[in-house]
Order: C-alpha cells, then structure tokens, then sequence
C-alpha cells in the first residue's frame, strides 16, 4: 500500500495539532508543513511578552525542531501558497514550487485588518501586532518618551499596551466601540480592566472612533485630537481565506468546515482562525479565532484525515488570560438569562439557558474557571445540581460522586 501524502499549510496551533493528530493515527503516512513564516513554529500570543523582556527568543519556541523530526515532518518555512488546485490535488507557492498531496490541512490563521481610515496611508510609523516580524519592527520603532497609539481595545491591543507599560513611552489605547474587549468582557468587566490598566499608567479613548489621521495626529469622530509617533494597527483580523475560497470552497466569514474539519472541497480539510465552525454554546456558525480552539480543531482534523473516526463537536470560544495581573476568563454565549456575583474586587457572570450553562464572564478572579467550561462544553444539565453552589464557588462538590469522577477527567484536559 503506498504511503499517504499530507500537506499543512501553517505551522501554528493548528498545524500542530493536526501534526499530532495525523501521527495518532497513522505513524507512516508523508507529512509536509509548509509556512509564509520563516520564525519556526511560535507561540503568537506571546509576542506580547517577548515586547516586554518577559519571555527571550528561546521561549517563544512552541515546537522545536525535534519535534518535526520525531513526527517524521518535513518543514518548508518562507514559502507561501498561493493557489490550490482540489481535482488535481497540488498547492501552488508563490516561488513557484508545486506541491502535490492526497489530503491537505488549510490552517493559514489570519491577517490583521486595515480600517479604511481616511489619511492612514500617510502614517509611516505604523505597524499591526499580530505576528514576531510586527513585535521587532514595532520595537525598532519606540524612542525614549514616545507617544504610541493602539488602534483597537481588543485582546490584541491590550496586550500590546500591558508590554508597552514596560517601555518609557506613553500609551494611548483607541477603541470606537463603548468599551474596552468588547468581545470577551461585559461592560461591568470591560470597566474593572480599564480601570486597572488606567492606574498602571494606561490612557484610553474609548467609544470615540477615529475618524481621520495625518501623520502623527488622530482626529475623532468627536473633534478630538491625539498626537503619536507610532501607530499600533490592532483592529481586528480577517480569516485567510482567500486561495480555498478561489478554489471553490464554500466559505462565510471564514472557510466552512464540519465537526471533523472537512471543507466542501474533496480532499480538503480546514482549522483555526481561518476556518468557521459550530460554536456549541449558540449551535451557531462562528470563528473562534483562539489558541486552544485552533489546537483542538486541528487535531481532529488530522486524525480525520488519517482515517480515523474524529470530531471536535464541543467547540465554543474559550479565553482565560491577565493584564497587568488583573486576570479574567471567559467561555461561551453571553446571552440569555444570566446570574451575577461581586466580591472583593473579582466579578462573575454565569450566562444559562434550555437548563443548562452557556456562558461566563470572570473578572479580578478567574480561579476554577475550568470549571465552569467543562459544564458548557459538556451541555452538562443543571436540574440536580445546586445552582447556588455551583455560582458561588466553582466547585466539583455540587454534583453527585460519579459525575464528579466524570468531569475530573475531562476538566484536567482543559486549558482553562
Ligand atoms: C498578540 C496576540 C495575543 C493573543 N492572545 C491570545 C490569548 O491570550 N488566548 C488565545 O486563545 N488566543 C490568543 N491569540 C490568538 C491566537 O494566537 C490565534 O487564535 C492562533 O494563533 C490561531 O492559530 P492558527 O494555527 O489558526 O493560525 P496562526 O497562528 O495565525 O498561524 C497561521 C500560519 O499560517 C501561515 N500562513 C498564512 N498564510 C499562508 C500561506 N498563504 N501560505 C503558507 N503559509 C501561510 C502563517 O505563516 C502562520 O504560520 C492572540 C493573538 C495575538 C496576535
């Protein structure tokens, strides 16, 4: 029988996790990795902390090279795809080179937006913050005192402005909608953030959008004026979508893909920030542009590929991180009925709904957060558990021996 050809274009979370997908399923079969990126296989969300002295170039590592070697991977880095050809089966790069597969994982994330700001063309010290290349050329640009503003108060943007806070510059954060992580955080919450990062030294505009800029000043829609000398591009990513949507793959907002990760396109899988699955909290169509879900998705994909009975249907957005040590976690719907908590500088939101949780919001303290995400992952019902208790304290003694075993194992697996 003659070996398998897999081909992964992107060498991020979801590469990965299709890398170690495919190999538990199938130890022969030919993996070949092939990236725009020519930084080896990184952590992105750290290149906040690499900005700030926190994590060297060493720790920015996610996979070495002895783990593309032990996996039997071939790694083709600086090379870009650029066109697919699904009925004969090759990828196309922009050097030229044809790459012929049997299966192929589109895992190529996204890339940062650029608003249609009038005069944006004309700010020359500008950068996005999305990859290792924009954090060094957004370091080349700071000087002693300089003033920088942050397009965008999105996880991205306030993770730049936490680093920033460790440089001698002044930092502005500009943000049009009426609060800060408006896609994570509550208003209540999205508050207690600000105010945090206020007293860290942090200065925002928010719910004032920009309406215009010259070279170094931002006009907004309310006539005010913010002079900078480096502009932050945080505004957002769109789903790299365009060469699967060129050959023909259906696509939204991102490239469609089922619960195994299997596109319209025969031979084709897809996974992470550039593809669009069910969230299981709305039963919705979404894209969960974040680490932990791009992971999980490539990982069923490529066990998927390898033949091997695979799905990741339990799919919602789950984030848990900090800023400036004021941590909040959050996973799933925020709509619905919801009950709130308050405490001690700490805020919960827990969102339910058809008896069981859906969502929630933790701010100032995120402990046992996992908690509460294996519920929701799990659809586990809420009739026989004690609500109260379970809101309070996300604690394992509100159900019942068995399923405490039961949620165990499944709560040590998650990522937060
Ligand atoms: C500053 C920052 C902070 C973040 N913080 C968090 C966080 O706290 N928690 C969280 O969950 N998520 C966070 N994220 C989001 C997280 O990084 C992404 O969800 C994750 O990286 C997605 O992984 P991916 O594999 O889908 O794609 P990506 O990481 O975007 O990687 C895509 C890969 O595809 C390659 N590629 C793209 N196009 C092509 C092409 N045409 N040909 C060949 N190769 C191509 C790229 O070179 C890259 O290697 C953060 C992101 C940023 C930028």
């Amino acid at each position: 029988m003659t070996e398998m050809k897999y081909l992964i274009v992107g060498d991020s979370a979801a590469g990965v996790g299709c890398i170690e997908g495919i190999r538990a399923a199938d130890r022969g079969g030919e993996v070949t990795v092939v990236s725009a990126e020519a930084r080896g296989c990184y952590s992105r969300p750290l290149i906040s902390y690499r900005l700030s002295g926190k994590v060297d170039d060493a720790g920015m590592s996610f996979r070495g090279e002895d783990f593309f070697r032990e996996n039997g991977v071939t790694l083709l880095e600086g090379r870009e795809a650029v066109r697919l050809d699904p009925e004969g089966r090759s990828l196309m790069l922009k050097d030229g080179g044809v790459l012929p597969y049997d299966r192929l994982l589109w895992a190529a994330g996204s890339s940062p937006a650029v608003p249609p700001i009038p005069g944006l063309e004309r700010v020359t010290n500008r950068t996005p913050f999305h990859s290792w290349d924009d954090e060094e050329r957004l370091e080349a640009m700071l000087t002693p005192g300089a003033r920088v503003l942050i397009l965008g108060g999105g996880l991205v943007g306030i993770k730049c402005a936490e680093a920033l806070t460790k440089k001698d510059v002044r930092v502005c954060v500009a943000e049009g909608l009426p609060r800060i992580l408006a896609a994570v955080l509550d208003d209540e919450a999205a508050a207690m953030a600000q105010a945090h990062m206020e007293r860290a030294g942090v200065a925002f505009r928010v719910g004032d959008a920009v309406a215009s800029f010259d070279e170094s000043r931002a006009v907004f829609r309310s006539g005010a004026e913010e002079k900078f000398g480096v502009l932050v591009l945080a505004a957002g990513v769109r789903p790299n979508i365009s060469v699967l949507k060129t050959a023909g793959a259906a696509c939204s907002r991102g490239v469609l893909i089922d619960a195994a990760g299997r596109t319209s396109l025969p031979g084709v899988w897809a996974a992470g920030d550039c593809a669009e699955g069910t969230d299981c909290s709305t039963g919705k169509s979404a894209v969960m542009a974040l680490w932990p879900n791009a992971r999980l998705q490539g990982e069923a994909a490529g066990r998927s590929m390898a033949g091997a009975e695979a799905g990741f249907s339990d799919a919602i957005p789950v984030n848990a991180t900090s800023v400036l040590g004021f941590p909040f976690a959050t996973a799933g719907a925020q709509e619905g009925e919801s009950r709130v908590l308050r405490g001690r500088g700490a805020y919960k939101r827990l969102f339910y709904g058809g008896g069981r949780l859906t969502g929630y919001i933790m701010a100032g303290d995120a402990a046992k957060a996992g908690i509460y995400t294996a519920l929701i992952r799990r659809r586990e019902p809420l009739d026989g558990l004690d609500l109260s208790l379970v809101c309070a304290e996300p604690s394992l003694l509100a159900f019942t021996a068995q399923r405490r075993d039961e949620l165990l194992n499944h709560v040590e697996t998650e990522a937060v």
